[in-house]
């Protein structure tokens, strides 16, 4: 691994001016399962993506880590770790999907110092990507390898240029719960609803968000779900012990006294270089009967999906995967 100077900030002031200091050869680090672990130690790194030279340790930030409850939500400090996510009471009862997604992440023990921030801002697993010797595009190449090579388990939606799929399960429930991404840098806080946090490839090859290079995100806060709202989590593997999703499919829905959807998401993980919102399944339940209507309903995935050589057997996976989870969560 290359060498780097490590800071340990003592406020988010401090982190953010470090930030803007080093510019493009600074990042924040908070588990580093996949920074140190996977981008530097692997020598991930092109024209658009040089290798970083100041690691920030976000953990020294005081008040960065915590869950607590309020009258508006649900409020996840960037730097907790997902086992406590997934082991916290109110996450438990009142928001399952995301502790449910949570738990689905990796292994206990990845799952003990990987963070929430770390999980959502976590960079693309395209093998392509993560080798050394391919320049593609993401690194500020000139070519996608995916095109001409093994593209089994990317984009079948969505993918331009670039065709990875976000990596990140927590984000695909994120989405669905309608969260928002609180960021803080040197022009002050904003915040950013998940339906506006991630872009795709056309909007800037080089990033899946909107964080900007001296941006910290803070907290992740979740609205409490309407009265009787009904939610699931399901994510296929390749491999069972632990493994990103091939598909995933996360849903939060209200439904009246007669099984007819009112409102609600469904969002697809593992299909698109973002946590992708299914709009064309929902607005084929909306104001039906979700029992009557969910095959298909889930069917209308297939007007949008354009599936590449090796990877047409995911349409088939996320359309009954979508229909199954809905019908899980209407019970
Ligand atoms: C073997 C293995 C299996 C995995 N399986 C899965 C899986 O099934 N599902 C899944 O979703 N993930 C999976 N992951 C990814 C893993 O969950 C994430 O790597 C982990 O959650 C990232 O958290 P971290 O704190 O370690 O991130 P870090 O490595 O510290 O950071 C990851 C990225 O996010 C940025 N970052 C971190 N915190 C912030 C912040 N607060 N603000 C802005 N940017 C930030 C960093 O700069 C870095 O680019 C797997 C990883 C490994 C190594
Ligand atoms: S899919 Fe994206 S990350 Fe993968 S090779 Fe193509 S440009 Fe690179």
């Amino acid at each position: 691994m290359k060498q780097f100077d490590l800071y340990e900030p003592a406020s988010l002031g401090e982190a953010t001016s470090l930030l803007n200091q080093f510019g493009a050869t600074a990042k924040v680090v908070a588990g580093g399962s996949d920074l140190l672990g996977g981008v530097m130690k692997d020598w991930v790194q092109g024209k658009g993506m040089p290798l970083p030279t100041q690691i920030i340790d976000l953990t020294t930030v005081p008040n960065l880590s915590g869950i607590n409850v309020s009258t508006d939500g649900l409020h996840i400090g960037a730097t907790t770790t997902l086992t406590d996510v997934i082991e916290h009471n109110d996450v438990q009862s009142t928001w399952p999907l995301l502790s449910s997604a949570a738990a689905t992440i990796a292994s206990p023990l990845i799952r003990n110092f990987g963070t929430l921030g770390g999980n959502i801002n976590q960079r693309p697993r395209c093998w392509f990507f993560r080798g050394e010797n391919f320049n593609c595009y993401k690194k500020g190449g000139d070519f996608c390898y995916s095109v001409t090579g093994d593209n089994r388990y990317h984009a079948i939606i969505g993918g331009e240029l670039c065709y990875i799929v976000h990596p990140s399960d927590t984000a695909t429930a994120l989405l669905a719960l309608n969260a928002t991404a609180k960021l803080t840098g040197p022009g002050g806080d904003r915040s950013v609803p998940f339906d506006q946090y991630f872009h795709g490839p056309r909007e800037d090859v080089l990033t899946e968000n909107v964080l900007k290079p001296n941006e910290i995100m803070t907290e992740v806060v979740v609205p409490q779900p309407a009265a009787g709202a009904k939610m699931a989590w399901n994510k296929l593997k390749d491999r069972q012990v632990y493994d990103f999703a091939v598909v995933s499919v996360a849903t939060v829905f209200t439904v009246d006294a007669n099984g007819v959807w009112q409102d609600g998401r469904i969002t697809l993980g593992g299909v698109a270089p973002v946590p992708y919102r299914a709009q064309v399944v929902e607005d084929a339940i909306k104001g039906k009967n979700i029992q009557q209507t969910a095959k298909q309903a889930a069917a209308q995935i297939r007007t949008v999906a354009r599936p590449m050589s090796l990877n047409a057997y995911k349409i088939d996976l996320v359309q009954g995967l979508i229909e199954r989870t809905v019908l899980q969560a209407l019970g």
